[in-house]
Parts: structure tokens; C-alpha cells; sequence
């Protein structure tokens, strides 16, 4: 697996720790939404724990964000102005959808938010994300569509819409020193998400080191294993056990499951609260962590190539070592010997027939 390219214990430029952040959270990419929706399931932490002060030694969080706000209209839009124009400081630009290219956008938009006030027009997704980026203390991409252009960045592409760091630049770094970091996933995992968010804070506060990334800007410990190998089904794979049609509990590698090749840990840490994960409750793994999601991964639902050389190795494998084990499962499953003809077991281990 790849190794961190940015190392532990590097810190950032912050002398003081930080007391109180901003985050301001924009979802005016092209998406769907659906980070924030999968976010407000996360419970470790959770967002209402990090808003409230609920964990100890953070800096006190102060939410923006569209759906989850109280404010709305212009009293909403006041914390971005005052982030864009200095006066609202340090905060955290959190990023939800795909960048535009706004260039090849006409005279129109593809994409924004809010309205300006000196031409009353209004204000493109990409001029929020030049205005405020410079002035942040991190930039986090929640998603895949954020991270590497997702679905909307998929061939054809009309908008010619991107990744924060395909728009920004790979290497590009906040005033603080802190790389993009990317927390893929389609939607994006809410803890993984949502803990991803509390490192960053504990960064802020003093009280972490630079967080370490993957070279795609991926958090290294979240994203260093593949699917398959927290997978619940991994067993199934190891012994040639392979499903053929949907509603088995076996391997679904050959119903086009790309698990053995994908970094993303739901396979291990479920969906919500432990519960789910993809392969683990028969949804084929289909790639959504990775920068090459979903082109590389298309079509869907038809074995991966590499795949068949591995499932017919393994199959073979599979089969001797599935008789093997069933030899010693019977024998396993027979008391010791010397327990025989107990008074309540019978002769051998094994209970008297019913009369
Ligand atoms: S279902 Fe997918 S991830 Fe799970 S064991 Fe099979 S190939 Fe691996
Ligand atoms: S298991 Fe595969 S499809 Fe599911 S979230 Fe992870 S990368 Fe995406």
C-alpha cells in the first residue's frame, strides 16, 4: 500500500492554538448532496457532538452550512463575505460536489450560490472557492465528486468539472501549511468522515500532528486496506466459495465486486454505527474511493478482469482446502474420546436415540 507522502509528527505553520473555528461548508458543486445527508448519521463523533462542545480539548465549532444553518438568505451568506474579505477567521472550507469549469460555461454558470452585491449577479461556485480557499486555515473535499470529480466528471463530462485538487493544484497548500485533504466515497463514509473533521480540529488545537495523507490526499488510516480485506465475505473468497446470482452470503467477486483492488475500509467499519458496508450486505464494491471511480470501474456488474485469473486460482485452492476443513470439522465436532460413554452422552460423545 502506498506510503504517507506527507510524514507524522511534520506540524503545521500554527504557533498558538486555535480557540474557535469557522467551517464553512459549500455545497454548490455538482453533486447531489448526499455527503451531507450520509454526515448528519455519523456518531464518532458525531456533528451535534462537535457543535456543542461535546469533546474536550477542541477549539469551539462554529457550523455554516446551507441545509444545517439556522441562518438563511443574506444573514447566511454575512459569515461568507466576512470569511472572503478577512474578517471572519481562521475558518475551514469544506467543499461538497464537483468543480465547474466555469471558462467553457458561456454566459451563463454551471454552478452558484448567493448573489453579488455590486452586480447583483450571481457568484459562481469556483469565485466562493477562489475567494475563500486563500484565506483558509484547511480545505477539506467531502466526497468523491469534490475530491476527484466523481460521477459529473465521468467521461463526456460537459461541464468540464474536476476535483478540488485538479482545480486548486495538487501541491497547493492553505496560509497554515496544510495540504488539500480528501475524504472520498460516494457518498462520502460519515465517520470517516466526521473523524477525519476531528483530527483536523485537534491539528488546530495544538494537539495533533500534520495529519498524514496517501498521495491521492487521502487520510493514510483510513484509507491504507482494501474492501476485501475487512471484508465479511473474505472467508468465502479465501475457500473458492463464489455466489453466481444476488441473495447469497458467498464472495460476490464474480458479480462484479472490485473489492481485492479498492482502499476504503467500509468493508471493516460498516455504514452507520458498525452496521452495513457494501459487500458485507451484498452490494458489489464498485470503486467509489478511488480517483479512477467511475470510468475505470465501468460497466458495472460484470467481474473485473483481473478477477478471473485470481477466482480460478483461488477456486482450485478453494476446493481442497474446503474438503480438508470438512474433515476436520466432523472431527471437530466430535467430544474427545475419553469422554465416551458418559451417563447423560451415550457411547462416543453422542447423545442416546430417542425412544
Ligand atoms: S465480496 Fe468483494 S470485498 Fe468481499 S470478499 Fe468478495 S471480492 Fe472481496
Ligand atoms: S465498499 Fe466500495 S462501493 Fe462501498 S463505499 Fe467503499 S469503495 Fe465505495
Amino acid at each position: 500500500m502506498a506510503e504517507s507522502s506527507i510524514p507524522w509528527g511534520r506540524r503545521t505553520q500554527q504557533a498558538p492554538a486555535l480557540e474557535a473555528m469557522h467551517i464553512l461548508w459549500i455545497t454548490a458543486g455538482l453533486g447531489c448532496d448526499g455527503d451531507s445527508i450520509a454526515i448528519t448519521a455519523a456518531t464518532q463523533p458525531s456533528l451535534e457532538d462537535l457543535v456543542l462542545g461535546a469533546i474536550p480539548g477542541l477549539p469551539q465549532v462554529h457550523l455554516h452550512h446551507p441545509v444545517l444553518s439556522y441562518e438563511n438568505g443574506d444573514e447566511f451568506l454575512a459569515s461568507w463575505f466576512g470569511a472572503a474579505e478577512g474578517r471572519l477567521d481562521p475558518f475551514l472550507l469544506v467543499v461538497e460536489g464537483s468543480i465547474p469549469d466555469e471558462r467553457i460555461g458561456g454566459e451563463g454558470y454551471w454552478a452558484a450560490v448567493g448573489v453579488d452585491r455590486e452586480t447583483g449577479q450571481p457568484i459562481p461556485t469556483c469565485a466562493w472557492i477562489d475567494r475563500l480557499a486563500p484565506r483558509a486555515w484547511g480545505v477539506v473535499a467531502a466526497g468523491t465528486c469534490a475530491a476527484y470529480g466523481g460521477i459529473h466528471a465521468m467521461e463526456g463530462n460537459p461541464t468540464g468539472c474536476m476535483g478540488l485538487p485538479d482545480y486548486l493544484g495538487w501541491d497547493w497548500r492553505s496560509k497554515w501549511g496544510l495540504p488539500i485533504v480528501c475524504v472520498p466515497g460516494c457518498p462520502v463514509h460519515p465517520d470517516n468522515f466526521m473523524e477525519v473533521l476531528l483530527y483536523l480540529l485537534k491539528q488546530a488545537a495544538g494537539r495533533a500532528p500534520m495529519i498524514p495523507l496517501d498521495e491521492n490526499l487521502r487520510p493514510a488510516w483510513l484509507f491504507g486496506q482494501t474492501v476485501h480485506e475487512g471484508c465479511d465475505r473474505a472467508g468465502y473468497y479465501e475457500q473458492g466459495d463464489f455466489a453466481e446470482g444476488a441473495g447469497s452470503h458467498q464472495c460476490i467477486v464474480k458479480l462484479g465486486c472490485w473489492g481485492p483492488v479498492v482502499q476504503c475500509n467500509v468493508g471493516k467499519r460498516g455504514w452507520m454505527a458498525g452496521l452495513g458496508g457494501c459487500p458485507n450486505v451484498g452490494g458489489i464494491c464498485i470503486g467509489c474511493t478511488m480517483p479512477g471511480f467511475p470510468d475505470k470501474f465501468m460497466p458495472f456488474s460484470e467481474i473485473p478482469p483481473g478477477a478471473m485469473l485470481s477466482t480460478t486460482a483461488v477456486a482450485m485452492y478453494g476446493k481442497a482446502i474446503r474438503a480438508l476443513r470438512r474433515f476436520t470439522q466432523a472431527s471437530m465436532n466430535r467430544e474427545p474420546e475419553r469422554r465416551a460413554g458418559s451417563a447423560t452422552r451415550g457411547e462416543a460423545g453422542r447423545l442416546p436415540a430417542t425412544p
